[in-house]
């Protein structure tokens, strides 16, 4: 049984997900913690439930959430997974950081590349990873369907979806995502954004504005 632990991060109030089983393996999702409290705030916690992180999994490269992927992989020694789409997005991390002026990102180079298909395992659990690009070009999301979940990253939120206007988006790629990726599943399904609180399929299919 998946247990999944959220924090807000930064000042763009990110949500980092870390996910764990009864074996206690973890995976961190989209580490968004910036300052040096936030970093702690992380540790502290995979301490405290005394998890063992086995990978450092990232639904997309946006600054908001990789500010602290250097940090997990370094102080976990695990690999960076993240699509090869992303590859220009990470690059542009730091003149980002420099053009909003934010201070103390570490810059960090993915290790593994995934792709729809692929399947990333932990403990007695499996995340099945679809291509839902539109938001970023080689943007994922991790389906558990047992449990019906998916950590969705910057794609669909409550009552709205990811922005387009950065370089690199697509507006049209991201709703033909939406539609064949996430509104194929079941309402019940709970989608754990990259930002916001927590929504299901139904939800949106009944009455998110941005989708007709
Ligand atoms: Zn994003």
């Amino acid at each position: 049984m998946i247990q999944i632990h959220s924090f807000v991060f930064s000042p763009f109030a990110e949500n980092t997900y870390i996910l764990f089983d009864e074996t206690n393996e973890a995976v961190v999702i989209d580490p968004g913690c910036l300052m040096q409290s936030e970093k702690e705030t992380l540790a502290d916690f995979i301490e405290e439930k005394g998890l063992k992180v086995t990978a450092l999994l990232q639904t997309h490269a946006h600054l908001d959430h990789v500010f602290g992927s250097a940090f997990v992989k370094r102080k976990y020694g695990v690999k960076m997974y993240m699509h090869k789409n992303e590859l220009p997005v990470l690059a542009s991390v730091e003149s980002r950081c420099r053009l909003w002026g934010i201070k103390g990102y570490e810059p960090v180079e993915a290790d593994v590349f995934i792709d729809e298909g692929n399947v990333i395992k932990f403990g007695n659990s499996a995340l099945d990873i679809v291509f839902v690009p539109g938001h970023a070009p080689g943007h994922v999301a991790f389906i558990n369907h047992p449990q019906r979940f998916v950590i969705g990253g910057d794609v669909l939120f409550r009552g709205s979806i990811g922005r387009t206007d950065f370089p690199l988006c697509d507006h049209d790629t991201l709703i033909r995502s939406i539609e064949t990726k996430f509104m194929t599943l079941e309402d019940d399904y709970q989608v754990y954004a990259g930002h916001m609180d927590p929504t299901t399929i139904g939800r949106e299919r009944r009455s998110n504005p941005f989708l007709n």
